[in-house]
């Protein structure tokens, strides 16, 4: 995802990343303190248990989570392989989430390629049709009618 505070796009490798995670993790930027991964959190339900095939390595999919938006708590799926959200564990957490939760789902973009990956949006469809007048980052930033 985008770290605005170093520049960093989204689906384009952090050029802090290294062998041991973060290189800068003591000054990271707040993005990135703030980032809470719903699996780690243990947010995400198969069957009313915590899937361990939910983790992003094996499911494909980085669950990202902004509460009290101006369309209610709101969901992120960011695709790390190509189609992971179309199928598996990660097609029913999704199609769980989107009955209540506007759901933006960023489909894969292969590191170094231009554009941010493509967004599409489920859930309640009055939420749906307001989303699409609005900007994105993360989460909700602004209207594009502000
Ligand atoms: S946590 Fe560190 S490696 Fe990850 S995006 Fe932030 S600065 Fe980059």
């Amino acid at each position: 995802m985008a770290v605005h505070e170093i520049e960093k796009g989204t689906y384009e490798t952090c050029e802090h990343v290294c062998e041991a995670g973060c290189g800068i993790y003591a000054e990271r930027p707040g993005s990135c303190r703030t980032f809470e991964c719903q699996w780690l959190r243990g947010m995400l339900e198969v069957d009313g248990k915590v899937a361990t095939e939910m983790r992003p390595d094996s499911c494909g999919v980085i669950f990202d989570y902004q509460p009290e938006t101006p369309f209610g708590d709101v969901f992120t799926a960011w695709e790390v392989e190509p189609h992971a959200s179309a199928s598996g564990h990660a097609r029913r957490i999704i199609e769980g989430l989107e009955e209540r939760f506007l759901v933006m789902i960023m489909t894969y973009c292969p590191d170094g390629e231009k554009g941010s990956g493509e967004r599409r949006f489920v859930g309640p469809p009055h939420l749906v049709a307001r989303a699409a007048d609005v900007i994105w980052t993360r989460g909700v930033q602004t209207s594009r009618k502000s």
